[in-house]
């Protein structure tokens, strides 16, 4: 099975090589919030040679404060972004998850650092909750939900 996505103006269309549909997370951060201008980032954490993408895609590369090279990846017409990876994480890729063509079915039981939240904001009963960054664990867990 191959989950597909893309961005806003179709130029651009990914497939995902997963046997389901990923779980996803939240993340309520400042920086997300900027990034997506919206209250929340939502994605998913894929292996990196699980993504094909076709069309014309751009790299917006910066240094984060700790070092380590973002590379965000955006369709180069529309410039909705797409996926990052960070060279802190080599191999692993963070998916937007609203790109999903299933976007409408996405299961997030993980919300991440919840204490930047905008307070209007209610989070699920029973989801699982970090105020600043999720441990290594709760990672493994979203990946084995
Ligand atoms: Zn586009
Ligand atoms: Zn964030």
């Amino acid at each position: 099975m191959t989950i597909t996505g893309g961005c806003h103006c179709g130029a651009c269309r990914y497939t995902l090589a997963l046997g389901a549909l990923p779980k996803a997370y939240a993340c309520h951060c400042r920086t997300c919030q900027t990034w997506s201008g919206s209250a929340f980032s939502e994605q998913v954490l894929v292996m990196e040679s699980a993504i094909a993408v076709t069309g014309p895609v751009v790299d917006y590369v910066f240094q984060s404060p700790s070092g380590s090279q973002s590379h965000q990846r955006m369709c180069g017409v529309c410039h909705v972004r797409l996926y990052n990876t960070n060279t802190m994480r080599a191999g692993i890729a963070v998916v937007r998850a609203g790109s999903l063509d299933r976007s409408d079915e996405l299961d997030v039981p993980l919300h991440i650092w919840v204490k930047r939240k905008q307070p209007w904001v209610r989070l699920p009963e029973g989801a699982e909750s970090y105020e600043e960054a999720a441990p290594p664990e709760a990672i493994v867990r979203l990946f084995s939900r």
